[in-house]
């Protein structure tokens, strides 16, 4: 079914990878950080990571500054092993006890509003259809609020919640 909108939404495919870490008991969760890094480099926009869990070697990825596609068709699911090799970049200088063999990559997708904030807001024609999307790759965090404000939305038809910022009429 048409819904009736275009919305400016984009993907951007982004790629995780897991590296194996030369003295395990310093990269444990309660040894070792969730980290955020606000650099801007060769390996990417704003490098994360996690701590070691169940042997699985350090998660490595970046928030942001991959390419973005416009239709999935366009999505290529292939890992690239020179972004991995670019991250290394950042393990060697930052983290040089984590820069070990790469266990596992692969690729995962956001969806992209061009200001990255989300869409949360009734469809502009149909008073019966909500609308939450285009949560541009920190949406996981805001679930069970969003769940709650779309509950509130369907059944009483309002919100306690400001969403000046989430309506869908700053893309129409
Ligand atoms: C690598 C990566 C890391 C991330 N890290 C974070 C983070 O640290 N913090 C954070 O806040 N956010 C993070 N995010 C973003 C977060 O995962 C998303 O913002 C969030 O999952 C979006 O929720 P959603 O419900 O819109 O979509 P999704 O979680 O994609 O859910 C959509 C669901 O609909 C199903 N579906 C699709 N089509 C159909 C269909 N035709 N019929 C029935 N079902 C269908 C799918 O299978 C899926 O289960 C990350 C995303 C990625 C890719």
């Amino acid at each position: 079914m048409s819904l009736g909108l275009t919305l400016p939404l984009t993907i951007m495919p982004c790629q995780l990878a897991f590296f194996k870490v030369a003295n395990s008991e310093d990269f444990i969760p309660g040894n070792f950080p969730i980290f955020l890094a606000h650099l801007n480099e060769k390996y990417g926009q704003f490098p994360y990571g996690l701590p070691a869990c169940d042997h699985q070697g350090l998660k490595l990825s970046t928030f942001y500054g991959w390419d973005t596609v416009e239709t999935i068709k366009e999505v290529d699911y292939t890992p690239s092993l020179q972004w991995t090799e670019n991250l290394r970049s950042f393990l060697k200088q930052y983290l040089p006890n984590a820069n070990g063999e790469l266990i596992e990559t692969r690729r995962c997708l956001y969806t992209m509003t061009p200001d990255k904030h989300f869409i949360i807001d009734q469809h502009p024609e149909y008073a019966n259809i909500f609308i939450a999307a285009g949560f541009s790759g920190h949406g996981f965090k805001f679930t069970t609020l969003v769940g709650k404000i779309l509950t509130d939305l369907v059944i009483k038809k309002e919100t306690e919640y400001d969403l000046s910022l989430f309506k869908i009429n700053r893309f129409l």
